[in-house]
């Protein structure tokens, strides 16, 4: 292996530090403490875990944490009007809907009645339009996240070759936003890109954001260039022997084939332990954010 491992973990915990700095000089300086409010409608496993760990963590770095947990039946009516309560409510900067919701729900219309000021996840037709454009919004956690740890590692990215793979709303769009607002030359694959593997060799930098596990292979990947991998996909893991129920343990890989895309990569991030938890910090960052537009005090950097 000769990648250089960029260890979103660690990175993660700086960025938290940061934020929770900001957060104690909000409340010392101006007796502001950020809120953050998550809605999960339903019992998805995989919401319920990552509900769990963005309240945890909005408590730790110090901000005021609320839970709203609904019933998988609850009506549109109902989930709009606790949306309202919140968007009116001066304790609360920042409002998250995890999705997926149950299918009964309007996404879009549910995202889209967010005040996009209190919009942390940066999913608001508003925050899309205004980053499209090159102006000051909310910028979806994940991608930005790609983005703080790529400009870590490269310093400038201007004149880069970017390829991203996937084109959804939450990743791979405003991923390819974000890498063209930083002057790199950006190309976005999806599932009827012809010859995907030629379009990644072109890369110095790769954002894989498909779903598939272990996809991208080492012999995609051009010598040395930077490869972020978004996926997370949990496959069986027989090796690691069975559960009390008899069931096959598993574990999580990313969309890169890790082993072979590290061999000749200049740097790469792991799965678990690369995006995934950066995701969260700028989630906490672009709450204090939130807060700060809201009061009209500066920014964190
Ligand atoms: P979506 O399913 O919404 O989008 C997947 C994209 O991949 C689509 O654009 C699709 O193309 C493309 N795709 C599918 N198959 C292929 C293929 N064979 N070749 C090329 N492109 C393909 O997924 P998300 O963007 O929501 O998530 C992507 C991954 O990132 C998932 O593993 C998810 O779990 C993970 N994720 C991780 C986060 C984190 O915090 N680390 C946060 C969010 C997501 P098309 O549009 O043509 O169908």
């Amino acid at each position: 292996m000769s990648a250089t491992i960029i260890d979103g973990k660690a990175f993660a915990a700086t960025v938290r530090e940061k934020v929770a700095a900001h957060v104690a000089r909000l409340k010392s300086d101006h007796d502001i403490t950020p809120g953050l409010a998550v809605v999960l409608v339903g019992e998805d496993p995989a919401s319920q875990v990552y509900v769990r760990s963005k309240g945890k963590q909005t408590i730790e770095v110090g901000m005021n944490s609320y839970e709203h947990k609904l019933p998988a039946d609850t009506s549109e009516a109902v989930l709009l009007d606790l949306i309202e309560r919140l968007n009116a409510d001066p304790e609360v900067h920042g409002i998250l809907v995890q999705l997926p919701l149950p299918k009964h729900l309007d996404e879009d219309l549910v995202i889209n009645s967010i005040a996009p000021a209190k919009d942390v996840d940066g999913f608001h037709i508003s925050n899309v339009g205004l980053l499209g454009t090159g102006q000051k919004s909310m910028v979806p956690c994940t991608p930005l996240g790609c983005l703080m740890m790529l400009r870590e590692h490269h310093g400038d990215l201007s004149g880069l070759e970017a390829v991203v793979i996937g084109r959804s709303n939450i990743v791979g769009k405003p991923m390819a936003q974000l890498l063209l607002g930083d002057s790199c030359t950006v190309t976005i694959a999806h599932s009827r890109t012809r010859d995907l593997p030629g379009v990644v060799r072109r890369a110095d930098i790769v954002v894989a954001a498909v779903g598939r596990p272990e996809m991208v292979q080492g012999d995609w990947i051009k010598p040395g260039a930077t490869v972020i991998d978004v996926g997370i996909n949990r496959i069986d893991a027989p090796e690691k022997g069975t559960n009390e129920d008899g069931s096959v343990k598993t574990r999580l890989v990313g969309d890169c084939d890790f082993d072979s895309c590290a061999a000749v990569a200049g740097a790469i991030t792991p799965v678990p332990g690369g995006v995934g938890p950066m995701t969260i910090a700028c989630l906490l960052a672009n709450t204090v954010t939130a807060c700060c537009r809201d009061a009209g005090l500066p920014e964190p950097e």
